[in-house]
């Protein structure tokens, strides 16, 4: 880790009131595969987006605090209690939506929400108005009585959110919930998690930095197993001064400064073609310092191991 994205690091607020506490968690496939390295980290309320290319190991990572499988290494503590030795606690308060989410079809949302919280063991007369609160907090309410085959991508992700909250959980999980939506339904879905993050702790993981831009209160890089980064955006953002440039190249120039540097961004002008570099260093000394966005960030977080 380079000295500045270690004191931006350092100078993360510390989760007010962690809600999970990770301590040197780590998880080896039986074959022997380190897919999580040990990870410590503190968790509060609020939207925590966790980043990282495939194979970073978020959904590992996600599966060990879902109580669905067990560190190898360390141990993770919710409010305080070891999930390791005492699940339950956590399970009572937890909505996970992973990324492979079965439906039956045939069912209409509220039929299918129905059967999932007697699965889920809500008490049976509570169900009916349980269902029809989380379908409406997921502006599904429409669509309640049409069979499930018969959504789009984006509103069989309401079911999926819908199940994780018939509990009302302090702890929410969706793992990659974005993948095969359209834009616009990505943008409902981000609002729709930030109207429901209120105290819970939502935990959402993506590849896709603009899932997580405008919503999340705080990040956490993953990066073949290892903690790249945690803390809060601005963070993210300090940390990546000074490691994003501004050049213009003739358009001759342009495959010799991707084959050389990393190139998030090119932008074709009348003078050039105008890149946008995470380097540690000016890649020429007409490169300019730019300001970096959050995805130049990310990148800078990634880069040193790349
Ligand atoms: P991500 O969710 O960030 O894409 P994963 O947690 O799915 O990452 O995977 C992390 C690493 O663990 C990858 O290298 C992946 O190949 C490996 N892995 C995932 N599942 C298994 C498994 N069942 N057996 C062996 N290795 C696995």
């Amino acid at each position: 880790m380079s000295a500045a994205m270690a004191s931006a690091k350092a100078s993360a607020p510390a989760a007010a009131q962690a809600l999970l506490d990770l301590s040197g968690v780590g998880y080896s496939y039986a074959g022997g595969k380190q897919a999580v390295a040990g990870l410590s980290l503190q968790l509060g309320a609020g939207i925590v987006g966790l980043l990282g290319p495939n194979g970073a190991g978020k959904s590992t990572l996600m599966r060990m605090l879902a109580t669905l499988t067990r560190p190898t290494q360390g141990r993770i503590l919710w409010k305080g209690r070891d999930i390791a030795q005492d699940p339950e606690a956590l399970r009572h308060e937890l909505g996970y939506l992973p990324q492979e989410f079965g439906i039956y079809p045939a069912q209409t949302a509220r039929e299918f929400l129905c059967y999932l919280a007697a699965v889920k063991g809500l008490p049976h007369a509570a169900i009916g108005a349980r269902v029809d609160e989380c379908i409406e907090m997921v502006g599904l309410a429409a669509g309640r009585d049409r069979p499930i085959g018969s959504f789009s991508g984006g509103m069989r992700q309401r079911v999926g959110i819908a199940q994780a909250l018939l509990n009302d959980p302090a702890l929410l999980i969706v793992d990659e919930p974005t993948v095969g939506l359209d834009p616009g339904e990505r943008q409902r879905f981000r609002n729709l998690l930030t109207d429901l993050a209120g105290k819970r702790l939502v935990l959402l993981s993506t590849h896709i930095v603009s899932d997580v831009e405008a919503i999340a209160t705080a990040l956490v890089v993953m990066q073949r197993g290892q903690l790249r980064f945690s803390g809060s955006p601005e963070a993210l953002l300090r940390a990546a001064i000074g490691k994003v440039w501004d050049w213009t190249v003739p358009e001759r120039a342009l495959e010799a400064a991707r084959a050389s540097y990393r190139v998030c961004n090119a932008l074709r002008r009348a003078d050039g073609i105008q890149l946008r570099i995470v380097s540690e260093q000016a890649p020429h000394p007409d490169a300019v310092p730019a300001l970096p966005g959050l995805e130049e960030a990310y990148m800078v977080a990634l880069a040193h191991e790349v």
